[in-house]
């Protein structure tokens, strides 16, 4: 993206397309806050009193850098509650992921940033993204560490290709009972379609998250990608009014439950021989048959083991070690 085309945005998102939060920061702390700005495209704002009671929200945006819908909604978020600061019921922490990446208008630098979030990165670990990784586990850490057990993660993301339920969400399996069933209560409230339930991390942040500080994290997809300052907002209104709550403490009612999905099988790129039965255009969600070949890498052939599994996130073009997809099973 060019700097005039930046220049041509509402202030709120250009600033936060721009990892400048001065204005905002500035509101807050005048409102009696504690605000923190760990690195760049990060802001914390904490109660002056810490209160065990109190939840404490990690909002990221942004870490693919083309995604850029999401932006635009914690920009109008931010810039609402920084003009009614005493609103804010929650510590929050904003995380725009792929600062660097979304100044130039891309996905990533050099490699996907969430795919960094693991202790061994292998091939990844000299790549730019590897660095910012690094910057936003050790501010997640400091935002997490000594606060109360209602923790919640949600990084918001936006969908290259099409899908059968456009709005849908990844949840960790390992969440604790009651704040995962509130977690998913939330994102039946944010328009959430579907939830998958993903047993083993594909080095997501939100799964760090989940993992490391014990926080209720999604992966939320929330609809068609598109370009700054251009994204069709609409679609993003449920998730907007339900963050809107969220962050000021409103009690939610209940929305319409998600369909759960569990996953049946990750596809995992072994080698450079690996082959799809559909490539990366395939929508989200598109139902294969039992016995179907999803793929063949070298002597190894996957193939559907239910009477029905879909395909989520199908990518035969990822590096080799990485996930090259997802099959999902409906069990609710
Ligand atoms: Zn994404």
């Amino acid at each position: 993206m060019s700097a005039a085309s930046l220049n041509t945005l509402p202030e709120a998102v250009r600033a936060l397309a721009r990892a400048d939060f001065g204005e905002v920061a500035a509101r807050f702390q005048e409102a009696g806050f504690s605000v923190g700005l760990p690195a760049k495209g990060i802001l914390s704002v904490k109660s002056a009193v810490s209160d065990p009671a109190r939840a404490s929200v990690l909002l990221s945006v942004g870490v693919h850098g083309d995604e850029t819908g999401p932006i635009e909604m914690a920009a109008y978020a931010l810039d609402a509650l920084a003009r009614a600061p005493g609103e804010l019921a929650v510590d929050l922490m904003l995380c725009v992921g792929s600062i660097d990446a979304i100044a130039v208008g891309k996905r990533f630098i050099d490699a996907d940033l969430n795919r960094m979030f693991r202790l061994q990165r292998g091939d990844l670990a000299g790549t730019f993204e590897a660095g910012r990784a690094d910057t936003i586990i050790a501010a997640t850490r400091d935002f997490f560490e000594g606060s109360g057990p209602r923790r919640w993660h949600l990084d918001l993301h936006t969908a290259i290709r099409g899908s059968r339920y456009p709005k849908f969400a990844i949840v960790p399996q390992l969440i604790a009972d009651a704040a995962r069933a509130e977690l998913i209560a939330w994102l039946g409230l944010a328009g959430i379609e579907a939830v998958i339930m993903n047993p083993a991390s594909a080095g997501t942040y939100s799964y760090w998250s989940a993992e490391q500080h014990g926080a209720a994290a999604s992966t939320v997809e929330l609809g068609r990608i598109g370009t700054l300052g251009q994204n069709d907002l609409s679609q993003f209104s449920d998730a907007a009014d339900a963050l809107a709550g969220l962050l000021r403490g409103v009690p939610q009612s209940a929305g319409k439950a998600p369909l759960v999905f569990d996953t049946a099988q990750s596809i995992t790129k072994r080698s450079d021989n690996f082959r799809m039965s559909f490539g990366r255009e395939t929508e989200n969600f598109t139902p294969l048959k039992k016995g179907e070949t999803i793929a063949t890498d070298g002597d190894t052939v996957y193939t559907v083991q239910h009477d029905e599994e879909c395909v989520v996130f199908p990518n035969p073009d990822v590096r080799v070690g990485l996930r090259a997809g997802i099959m999902v099973v409906r069990v609710k």
